[in-house]
């Protein structure tokens, strides 16, 4: 059969990315054939079309979608016709109406979460369960340090971090997503406007914080371990202004014995149990209604373009989806 998907012949600016029509066949033995019904546009995707994170060309593009299972291939038990599924990181080659995917990176939809929040936030959901409790686990009474509260792994970051019973520090990039943060956050800095790691001291008693999560990487970087206390943890899971240039070890020991991880959620939810464990996790908190997911963007699909250019020019708040 037909359908359409974005593809990319090159690395590139926004405009690399054509609506083509390909051809789909039918599922391989372990494989469902899927009808988007909702698109995850997340900013790893801008990594794989701009060439930080090289790709083998022609290639598909996006990790994350909710859809419908259409056609199941040999051996798929685990699911059948009509029912609602989602990835968070699947191949490259979400941007499409229609795929196959393998079954085993697949997780039903609960009933009572929507399409739309499923495909916009699973991908940064089960990022905020592995980063909170997972690579560091943040407990009742520690205060933490959140960049880009505002963004999508931020929001969902945050009000996590506060349901775990932490003090939330969140930094924003204007004055109107420092209000937006606001509600979940329990103290918000501008850190276009204010040196963030010396209001950070100034409201930990000049202690810092145990952990940073740090998903905007260049511009942040020096801040980020300059707040923490000594021996605290530097999570640095992201790029959204650009890679952390090279540095020596030596600079962890002059700013307090310090550490630094650089995770991936592949590397977390690398099993079909993981897989399914953290996925079940988010979704209950999305249920319990103490994580709320707001879908603030949504394009068509062949405006997919116009997507990245908003995320990468700091447009967007919350998740943003496409529709097929
Ligand atoms: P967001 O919605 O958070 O968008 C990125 C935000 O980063 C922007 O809205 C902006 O917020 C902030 N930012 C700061 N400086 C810049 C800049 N120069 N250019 C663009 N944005 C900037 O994106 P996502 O929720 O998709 O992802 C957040 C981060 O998490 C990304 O770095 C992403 O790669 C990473 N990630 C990592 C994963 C992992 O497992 N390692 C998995 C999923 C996401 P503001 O204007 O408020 O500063």
């Amino acid at each position: 059969m037909q359908t359409h998907a974005i593809r990319l012949e090159a690395a590139g600016d926004p405009s690399v990315m054509q609506l083509v029509e390909i051809d789909l066949p039918d599922p391989a033995p372990g494989e469902v054939q899927l009808r988007h019904t909702a698109i995850g546009v997340n900013f790893i995707d801008t990594y794989h079309r701009s060439g930080l994170y090289p790709v083998k060309f022609p290639s598909g593009l996006g990790q994350e979608a909710a859809g419908v299972v259409e056609k199941l291939g040999e051996g798929v038990t685990d699911f059948k016709v009509g029912d609602r599924v989602a990835y968070p990181n699947g191949p490259l080659g979400s941007y499409a109406r229609q795929r196959n995917m393998p079954a085993a990176r697949l997780v039903p939809i609960p009933d009572g979460i929507s399409d739309e929040v499923a495909a916009g936030s699973l991908m940064r959901g089960m990022t905020a369960q592995y980063l909170l409790k997972q690579t560091f686990e943040v407990k009742p009474g520690m205060t933490v340090l959140i960049h880009a509260a505002a963004g999508g792994v931020g929001q969902i970051a945050c009000q996590w971090a506060q349901a775990l019973g932490a003090t939330v520090i969140g930094t924003a990039g204007s004055e109107a997503k420092c209000r937006l943060a606001r509600p979940f956050c329990d103290h918000v800095i501008d850190y276009t406007n204010e040196h963030f790691a010396e209001r950070v001291h100034l409201l930990t008693g000049n202690q810092g914080v145990p952990v940073v999560y740090d998903g905007v990487g260049a511009a942040t970087f020096e801040g980020s371990l300059a707040s923490l206390a000594p021996r605290g943890l530097l999570v640095s899971f992201g790029n959204a202004s650009g890679p952390v240039p090279p540095f020596s070890p030596n600079l962890l020991a002059s700013k307090g014995s310090l550490y630094l991880t650089r995770p991936t959620l592949g590397n977390y939810a690398s099993t079909r149990a993981e897989l399914l464990a953290m996925a079940a996790d988010y979704f209950a908190i999305v249920a319990s209604g103490r994580v709320r997911v707001t879908v603030n963007q949504r394009y068509p699909l062949a405006d997919a373009a116009q997507a990245h250019r908003d995320l990468e020019a700091r447009k967007t708040t919350g998740s943003t989806v496409l529709i097929p």
